[in-house]
């Protein structure tokens, strides 16, 4: 069998391992072995393609993997939770600029031929924006720069010219390849549009605009596989840009909202304070709180975003488990957006050693609400906003919620009266049944912990 044969061989069996991986990435029971069974697939498919080409010298490579390895190491020790978005678009800006240069290295190659030109013109300009478009995210994430977005008369001018100014350097590019001046102002000005691309979307949304960049890392690795025709690289770009643009639309699903509104209204600005709703709040003490809570049979949690920022998940798994001990079914229902990023919640439940059997769905919780003696909502806000079922008038009409409302009680854990992400007041506050614990959700629930344990 010839060398090339036993790679293709090879590069199908990494193809197998990649969709496998990403089947099992879909549990958070599997999502790890998902995750070890697509890095031995990569593996797979660095090596070979190595051995394969033997054009390139191990040492550079060797030297590269050990400081990238390194910089991934530490990098994913010592992010916090909260800032996994953040991290996540390094990846995909680095993704896209490491399609860039390999669709720009094939210039280089020995045959070039016109459809290499086009997929090199690709490679350059998707990864180009992603790029610059993940690297605003991430500054905007990072409060680098402002959340706001960022608009000015004559935007959609400036990006029509822009893109029409791409295109025409793309087709003298095609009709001249030698002159490869026309190759960087493509690399330029994709950098100036990812720019442009990612400004007028508001902080909170980053989110999204980061997986859907992922999904165009993806695209631009795909090009850069046809660039250099590898079967390999197509294939893994192909999956990431399917997996990322699957992602995007789960997520403007559960947001109840479609992808132009993501990108182009504004939205995710989440300045407003809200509706102004008024009416009685019921504060409550830890100590009544616990009062309640041992008289109850069957307890709610519903995780939100103020969890990932207090890290109360390990102190609520100590409450869990005091609550059990006390004869008290205890059951998690994890809103699919709750957090600022897909499977927010149930990374920091498994982190604190939940079981995922007590991980419910928003569907299954809703259906037996009325069952909970009480629902604890630690840092949720518009995951629970009953005017997403209620108010046509509200910003979140429509967003399909969890109905703690419908609970016997509701404790709300949180510091202050201050809305959500959506900018938006929360009537559940002033429900009757609803009391109002405050403070940060980790010491509330320390609070109530100690209670249990005096
Ligand atoms: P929200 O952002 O609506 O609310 C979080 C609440 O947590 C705030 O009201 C805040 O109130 C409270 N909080 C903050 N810090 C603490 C703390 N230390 N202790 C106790 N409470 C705290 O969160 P949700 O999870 O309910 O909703 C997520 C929102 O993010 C949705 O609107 C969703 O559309 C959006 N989003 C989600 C994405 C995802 O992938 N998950 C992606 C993009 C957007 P206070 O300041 O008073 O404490």
């Amino acid at each position: 069998m010839n060398s090339a044969i036993l790679a293709n061989f090879a590069y199908i069996v990494a193809a197998v391992l990649f969709i496998y991986g990403l089947k099992e990435l879909g549990s958070p029971a599997t999502a790890r072995r998902g995750n070890i069974i697509s890095s031995v697939g990569m593996l797979i498919a660095i090596v070979v393609t190595l051995a394969a080409q033997g054009i390139i010298d191990f040492r550079w490579i060797a030297i590269g993997m050990l400081i990238g390895g390194i910089i991934g190491v530490l990098a994913a020790r010592l992010v916090a939770m909260t800032a996994m978005p953040e991290m996540v678009a390094l990846f995909n800006g680095f993704g896209g600029l490491a399609s860039l240069l390999v669709g720009w290295a094939a210039l280089y190659g020995s045959s070039v031929s016109e459809f290499t030109i086009v997929t090199i013109v690709l490679s350059v300009l998707i990864g180009g924006v992603t790029f610059t478009g993940s690297m605003i995210a991430w500054a905007k994430l990072n409060e680098r720069i402002t959340g706001k977005p960022i608009m000015f008369p004559g935007q959609s001018i400036v990006n029509a010219l822009l893109m029409a100014a791409i295109l025409v350097c793309a087709v003298l590019f095609a009709y001249e390849p030698a002159n490869v001046n026309f190759l960087y102002a493509i690399i330029v000005m994709s950098f100036i549009f990812g720019v442009m691309f990612v400004i007028p979307i508001g902080g909170g949304d980053m989110p999204v605009v980061i997986s859907l960049l992922n999904s165009y890392s993806g695209l631009a690795a795909c090009a850069a596989g046809f660039a250099i025709d590898n079967l390999l690289l197509i294939v893994a770009g192909a999956l990431v840009g399917a997996a990322g643009i699957i992602l995007t639309g789960i997520m403007c699903k559960a947001m109840n909202r479609s992808l132009g509104n993501v990108l182009f209204s504004g939205f995710g600005s989440a300045t407003a304070s809200g509706g102004g709703e008024t009416g009685e709040v019921k504060p409550i003490s830890a100590e009544d709180a616990y009062y309640i809570l041992e008289a109850a049979s069957s307890v709610l949690v519903v995780p939100g975003y103020g969890m990932a920022v207090a890290q109360a998940q390990h102190v609520l798994k100590e409450l869990q488990g005091l609550l059990e001990k006390n004869d008290c079914e205890v059951v998690y229902g994890v809103h699919p957006v709750a957090g600022r990023m897909p499977g927010h919640m149930n990374v920091l439940l498994a982190e604190a050693d939940v079981s995922y059997d007590a991980l419910l769905e928003m569907d299954e919780v809703n259906q037996k609400m009325e069952t909970y003696d009480v629902a604890i909502v630690v840092g949720a806000n518009d995951v629970v906003n009953p005017s997403a079922r209620e108010d046509e008038s509200s910003a979140i009409y429509g967003m399909p919620i969890i109905n703690v409302d419908y609970a016997q009680t509701v404790f709300v854990l949180k510091r202050s009266m201050a809305a959500g992400f959506a900018g938006l007041q929360n009537p559940l506050f002033f429900k009757p049944n609803t009391r109002m614990l405050f403070g940060d959700a980790k010491e509330s629930i320390g609070a109530v912990v100690r209670e249990f344990s005096g």
